[in-house]
């Protein structure tokens, strides 16, 4: 099972997990797309994966929650290299409020970059895949797909509807040998991770400290973050496997803090 060639569109890939998995396609010879909301960040990501090799990366400017730029971004694609094999839907962002207090406005913002970015960036890599007859779409879940934690109802509501929509796509793509599977991490430190201590100890009442020990690593078997690297794995694992056996399902990395 390898990536050597495929065409790999990684949304949110300037950063964090997205750039973790970005880099481990290029190092099995992967072409990637690293598509995310500014070019310069993209392209320098793109640039430096590239002369990492074997594969290559391109860099596209896409906003996921707006459908003329996901269209446009895709096009692109479809110019440079002709074919699209597998879309990690992976670009988000965490904003934290007690419900009573939550702004309408941030609510709608959260669903739409984690719902509407995944609904429109796959509605525009479907018909190539179809056409192709294969494809493997990923969408970055978490924990809170399954689970729930105070401060997160935008967050939580949202990573569980994707678990909706990955059992849809792989009902729907399967006679088109299109896959779709959910990865669902545990914390990992990155931005979107770091902003969040501070903030939660603010509205929680509490030591920095204990955010980390307490809420994001206290039902861990081992009190240890996941990686971008464990993550990574899993998202070549998924993108790589060849059959329609391994679709519709959504894999827990998060060192135990969650298990079924
Ligand atoms: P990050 O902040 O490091 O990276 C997120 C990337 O998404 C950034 O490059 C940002 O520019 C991009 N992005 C944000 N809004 C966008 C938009 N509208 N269009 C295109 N790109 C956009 O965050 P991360 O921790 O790497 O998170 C990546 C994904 O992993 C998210 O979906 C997040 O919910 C999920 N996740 C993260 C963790 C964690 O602990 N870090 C755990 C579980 C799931």
């Amino acid at each position: 099972m390898n990536l050597k060639d495929k065409v790999c569109i990684i949304t949110g890939a300037a950063s964090g997990i997205g750039h973790g998995i970005a880099k481990r396609y290029i190092a099995d010879g992967a072409k990637v797309v690293i598509a995310d909301l500014k070019l310069d960040a993209a392209q320098k990501t793109a640039d430096d994966l590239t002369a990492q090799g074997p594969g290559e990366a391109i860099a596209v400017e896409m906003d996921v929650t707006n459908e003329d730029q996901v269209n446009a971004g895709i096009a692109k694609v479809i110019e440079t290299w002709g074919r699209i094999d597998v879309l990690v839907s992976n670009a988000g962002v965490q904003i934290v409020h007690p419900l009573q207090d939550f702004p309408f406005e941030q609510w709608k913002k959260m669903l739409s970059i984690h719902l509407d970015g995944a609904f429109l960036t796959t509605k525009a890599v479907l018909p190539h895949m179809y056409e192709a007859g294969s494809g493997s779409i990923i969408f970055m879940g978490s924990v809170h797909s399954k689970e729930a934690s105070p401060l997160k109802s935008a967050y939580v509501t949202a990573k569980h509807g994707l678990l909706g929509l990955a059992r849809v796509i792989s009902k729907e793509g399967a006679k088109h040998g299109v896959r779709a599977n959910v990865i669902c991490p545990g914390f990992v430190k990155t931005p979107l991770v770091e902003k969040q201590i501070p903030e939660q100890a603010r509205d929680l009442g509490i030591s920095e400290d204990e955010v980390v020990n307490k809420i994001m690593l206290g039902e861990t078997v081992d009190q240890e973050f996941t990686t971008i690297e464990d993550v990574a794995e899993v998202a070549h694992v998924f993108a790589a496997f060849p059959t329609n056996a391994l679709t519709g399902q959504s894999l827990v990395v998060s060192h135990g803090w969650y298990m079924n």
